[in-house]
């Protein structure tokens, strides 16, 4: 099955995410369990808990369906140790969140080192700070999102994401999620499907994609290959173009999983799914 979607907005409250998902018509949703632009949270109440699993029941969305997207704020490979302890803190409080929900997957960025530490370095302590989260948590799997490698961002590079996941005790617990956007800024071409298919072969043998792949995030890129620039673009109407998503519909290996849009006209996302859905049958 594919499950097509969009971050949806979870403005006033994430119950209504699950319904401002079906009215697009996804299949898949992502959203952020709260103000993304803030380092903590009120704690769920019972009653949001209740109707939100209440709502996604009700339309038909199974955790599978479902892929959280943490704060920007969070940097777990940060070089500072307040920066860290903060992220790491509030990384944890995202993750139980999560845990609230029934939820399965937490989406996010691995960081950055701002310059001030190795690669490295950094890259071992997203992979702690991942291991920390693991412990004091259960059942929601961290899944890394690949960048476009703005600055000093870390994670453009699958060999990065697989350094993280070397490092993480708990194996079962970790996974990744390809933003076409960002892979294709940060120099994989998804321009055809032939450049697709040589891509997602090159990075299974980096990262297993049977193995860690937990959800796509959909969306064309306004700037060339290799810009390293996180501009995303309407499906279609950037530089990776339609034949990339026909190839993702189409191939088994992205089933059962959140292939959500974050593309920047939301006016389109119900038309932009349809027609991933038309190419999937
Ligand atoms: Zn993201
Ligand atoms: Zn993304």
């Amino acid at each position: 099955m594919k499950y097509f979607g969009a971050h949806v907005s979870a403005s006033g409250g994430v119950q209504n995410a699950p319904r401002n998902a079906s009215q697009i018509g996804a299949g898949a949703f992502a959203l952020f369990t709260k103000n993304q632009r803030q380092w903590f949270a009120p704690t769920l109440t019972p009653a949001d808990i209740e109707v939100f699993k209440t709502e996604c029941e009700r339309l038909g969305y199974t955790p599978a369906q479902i892929l959280p997207h943490d704060s920007y704020l969070i940097n777990l490979g940060h070089p500072d140790a307040e920066g860290l302890e903060k992220s790491r803190a509030s990384f944890i409080e995202e993750m139980h969140r999560c845990e609230l929900l029934g939820l399965d997957r937490l989406n996010f960025h691995p960081g950055s080192h701002l310059g001030r530490i190795g690669l490295e370095e950094s890259l071992a302590r997203v992979a702690e700070s991942i291991n920390i989260a693991l412990d004091k948590t259960q059942g929601v799997t961290a899944v890394i999102e690949n960048t476009a490698g703005q600055g000093t961002n870390l994670g453009h590079r699958f060999e990065e994401l697989a350094y993280i996941i070397d490092r993480v005790e708990d194996k079962s617990r970790v996974g990744i999620c390809i933003d076409t956007c960002h892979a294709f800024a940060a120099g994989y071409d998804l321009s055809s499907s032939e450049a697709c298919a040589k891509t997602f072969s090159e990075i299974d043998k980096i990262v297993s994609l049977e193995r860690y792949l937990k959800g796509m995030h959909l969306n064309d890129a306004m700037r060339p290959l290799g810009s390293r620039i996180d501009r995303h673009e309407r499906l279609g109407e950037g530089q990776i173009g339609w034949d990339c998503f026909r190839f993702i519909a189409t191939d088994p290996r992205f089933d059962n999983m959140p292939l959500v849009l974050e593309t920047i006209d939301e006016s389109l996302w119900a038309e932009e799914i349809a027609q991933l859905y038309a190419f999937s049958k």
